[in-house]
């Protein structure tokens, strides 16, 4: 009885408390949260009211101790819930997801349980700008028009291996990108994802760094498209595959749970033509498979011993402008790429340049395409087909 009185008299406690501070409605600064920050505000908010209510009887101790103890993840779930001022189309979801379906049991598909341990109500419902549909006039992007003129480049640094080669990992690039905060874009081959495992997961798990698909063995496209078989679909698909190989042993690697992976695309979200070359039936399959296809208008020609660190740095901040997509070598091909970038990353900095990767350019802006793949003009690149063939070898 005495536990019944002091339980009552705790919570009408609570709910004056409630009243007089609104400490117990934190669901607004929450909704954005993630449930680890919800959890930890959740808690503030229990430690505030017991501390409030500064009891001496003991029984309100203890259960004031109960409170801040045992249901703080319940706390952080119903803090979790959605804000009375909603905009239509949210109030129109969360009609979508009535009383019925949320606790239903016994249905004969998916799994409520895997739905609620895995998603907050918040995530389920997702944004109003999810809807946005993006149309390109083609799937071949060379850069961006940025919304508001925006000063943002996004770097790409291709990771490409034939057949018959190991090719490198140049750490001087990756570590200064890291010491100094610059995003960019790997463009990683599958095969070379096979070969340096670990410095793939690596790059995945980097929140500056984004991963995108480089064909398995650095296959010609153009010339690949033209013959029998599935060779040229391998090259994309079988990229796509080790990507996601890579990305579960990473989740058991580092026994990580799939909220933390939750922004570790699934797949490579773009794709690079091995040689820049592409054509009519590699342009589609590419669509097909939902990839955009990613080339360049800033061209640093880092493949060739013979260009200088400062001439890199020239190419590069003579030719920037805003929504640029720069092509480099982080594979041991980029002979003086590492020591070209302290002499253009600070001065794009200084002019007010922001790095991105491909995918938050590709949503920060209009994508220029062009309807064939080249290097810097049409029709300049089909010498490749003549040195490289299928280009794997
Ligand atoms: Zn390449």
């Amino acid at each position: 009885m005495k536990l019944f009185q002091t339980t009552i008299y705790l919570l009408s406690s609570i709910v004056i408390l409630c009243i007089l501070t609104t400490s117990c409605f934190p669901t607004k600064r929450i909704i954005n949260s993630s449930v680890e920050e919800s959890i930890q505000i959740a808690q503030q908010d229990h430690e505030q009211i017991i501390s409030k209510l500064k009891s001496n009887d003991k029984h309100i101790q203890q259960e004031s101790k109960n409170i801040v103890e045992k249901p703080i993840q319940i706390t952080a779930q119903k803090s979790e819930q959605i804000p009375k001022k909603l905009k239509s189309t949210e109030k129109f979801i969360i009609s979508q997801f009535g009383e019925n379906t949320i606790h239903k049991s016994n249905s004969t598909f998916g799994s409520q349980t895997i739905l609620n341990a895995c998603w907050t109500k918040t995530q389920l419902i997702g944004k109003l700008k999810e809807k946005k549909i993006q149309r390109h006039k083609s799937n071949l992007i060379r850069r961006i028009i940025p919304d508001q003129n925006k000063k943002i480049v996004a770097l790409t640094f291709d990771l490409c291996e034939r057949t018959k080669e190991r090719t490198g990992y140049d750490a001087a690039i990756v570590n200064y990108l890291r010491e100094h905060g610059v995003k960019a874009t790997f463009y990683t081959g599958g095969k070379w994802m096979h070969s340096h495992p670990d410095k793939t997961m690596q790059l995945m798990a980097d929140p500056q760094f984004e991963i995108g698909n480089h064909a398995w063995t650095h296959g010609n496209m153009r010339v690949l498209e033209k013959l029998e078989g599935k060779e040229m679909e391998e090259q994309i698909l079988w990229t796509q595959g080790k990507y996601q190989v890579l990305r579960n042993e990473l989740s058991q690697k580092c026994n990580v749970s799939e909220n933390e992976m939750v922004n570790i695309p699934q797949i490579p979200m773009t794709f690079r033509f091995p040689y820049g070359t592409c054509g009519t039936k590699s342009l589609q399959a590419l669509a097909n498979f939902g990839l955009p296809t990613i080339q360049w208008d800033v061209v640093t020609a880092d493949p060739s011993r013979k260009q200088s660190a400062k001439a890199i740095a020239r190419t590069v901040l003579h030719n920037v402008k805003p929504g640029s997509i720069i092509i480099s070598h982080a594979n041991g091909r980029g002979y003086n790429t590492a020591k070209a970038l302290p002499l253009f990353i600070p001065e794009l900095r200084k002019r007010g340049y922001q790095f991105m990767t491909v995918s938050e350019l590709l949503n920060s802006g209009q994508a220029v395409t062009a309807n064939t793949c080249y290097e810097l003009k049409p029709g300049d690149n089909k010498k490749y087909d003549r040195l490289f063939g299928k280009g794997t070898e």
